[in-house]
């Protein structure tokens, strides 16, 4: 059961969802700093989907030179402190620490690279200025993690670069779909501000691209179209009672929170459908929003979950509860109105390498709010009007892996809707390889 009250102000929210991993003060990033062994080969820099030089980072740190520190950060990842906020550091950098073979606590590496990129940021200190003019003009189209490391490396090259967003913010994911204890809005669209006032590219908000005229418009006004588009909305279960008033995709609940804050209001009892990441974030969210009691069910085992151990860790000590091997099949209608009561499940069991129901074990969880957390829908539709682009079976683009290049040669694409949805981090790789695919590409037109 979750601890959490209702938060009613800004200050309560805050409270609610403090950060996972606080500020680093002065002393505490010397004394940690202090620890890297600073390894030939290092296993943590290898595992970065940027390949972040850590022990350079970590030493420039350790030796006060912070500007250098941020600046080793971000010639890699220009998403440096938004990554080392909500990178799954676990798993990936301190996950590989040569610490852990000696069941010694790794660096903190994410809480040092935040360390030193808040204190850039807050120095007001520039690093980068654009390359000469081009005369080349590249469009972007989302404003995410992906287009913006592309648009940023683009500028670096002398590219001019506009980038068109369909909603009134930038930064995709990382302002409208994390959960708020990992990043808050002010610090994604403080490194937002700070690379596009260096850097200078244009960003057109609430421009959706959606049409096959709008995309023509933009192949005759620009030298290369880059899609940085993500994955859509929550995918349908076609379930009955799915139409329900208070059935919600994860995708848009986390949006309408992260937009709201404490001004949602989540009832008492949620089930969440589910068993990856953004699931956890979902229930997490609610806990913390004051739900009393948040269900998590996932219709395979807690083995089988895509989400990490940590994400399922969170939840559990936000006071969510979980159930596995339940499948939904249907949404119950109750109360007056059109509002949900509750989902009926069935059991669900492993038989001869199947999932299969159990016979006789339905039942009904009583809630108030569904959110399913079950995959998002590809925008095949709206990529179908991109002229030989190729998608694979899952819908995803299909790009040449060395420069992200698509079935039509003056189209690029990275993030997820090339990889299907991985971590911001990946997204802050590809879009930059895509840049210098681009690049490439308009110096030998
Ligand atoms: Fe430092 Fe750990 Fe990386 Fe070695 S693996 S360089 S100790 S952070």
């Amino acid at each position: 059961m979750s601890e959490y009250n209702r938060p009613t102000t800004e200050a309560e929210f805050e409270e609610n969802f403090s950060q996972k991993r606080p500020l680093m003060n002065q002393t505490e990033a010397h004394y940690e700093s202090s620890r890297c062994l600073f390894c030939y080969d290092a296993p943590c820099m290898n595992v970065c989907p940027t390949k972040i030089d850590i022990p350079l980072f970590i030493k420039q740190i350790h030796t006060g030179n912070l500007t250098g520190a941020a600046k080793t950060i971000y010639d890699a990842n220009w998403l440096g402190n938004t990554c080392a906020k909500v990178c799954p550091t676990g798993v990936l950098c301190e996950g590989e620490c040569v610490f852990n073979e000696q069941k010694l606590k790794p660096l903190e590496i994410g809480r040092l690279q935040h360390y030193a990129t808040d204190a850039l940021m807050e120095s007001g200190r520039t690093l980068f200025t654009p390359g000469e003019p081009t005369g080349k003009k590249v469009a972007v189209i989302g404003a995410g993690p992906a287009g913006i490391a592309c648009a940023c490396e683009l500028r670096m090259m002398g590219h001019e670069v506009t980038v068109f967003e369909a909603k009134k913010l930038p930064s995709g994911l990382t302002v409208h779909g994390i959960a708020p204890y990992k990043i808050t809005n002010k610090d994604a669209l403080k490194e937002m501000s700070y690379l596009q006032e260096q850097l200078g590219f244009k960003i057109q908000y609430e421009s959706a691209i959606t049409t096959r005229d709008q995309l023509r418009e933009l192949e005759n006004s620009y030298d290369a179209v880059f899609l940085g588009v993500g994955i859509g909305p929550t995918a349908s279960l076609g379930l009955e009672g799915e139409d329900l008033d208070n059935v919600i995709g994860a995708v848009e609940f986390i949006e309408e929170l992260r937009m709201k804050q404490h001004e949602m209001t989540v009832p008492d009892k949620v089930i969440v459908l589910g068993g990856g990441n953004t699931a956890m974030d979902a229930a997490s969210e609610c806990a913390r929003m004051g739900a009393k009691d948040v269900n998590l069910a996932y219709r395979r085992s807690k083995e089988d979950m895509g989400a990490y151990d940590f994400e399922y860790d969170t939840i559990i000590s936000s006071g969510a509860r979980s159930m596995f091997n339940v499948q939904p099949i249907g949404i119950e209608k109750g109360g007056s109105g059109n509002a949900t009561s509750g989902v009926r499940f069935i059991r669900t069991e492993m038989r001869n390498g199947r999932l299969e129901h159990m016979d006789g074990s339905e039942f009904v969880q009583e809630c108030d709010l569904v959110i399913k957390a079950t995959g998002q829908a590809k925008l095949a539709g709206f990529l179908s009007q991109v002229d030989g682009l190729e998608l694979d079976a899952k819908n995803r683009i299909v790009v040449n892996e060395q420069t992200h290049q698509t079935g039509n040669p003056k189209y690029f694409a990275a993030g997820d809707a090339v990889n299907g949805g991985a971590e911001v981090v990946n997204a802050a790789a590809e879009g930059k390889v895509a840049a210098r695919g681009i690049d490439g590409w308009l110096n030998s037109c």
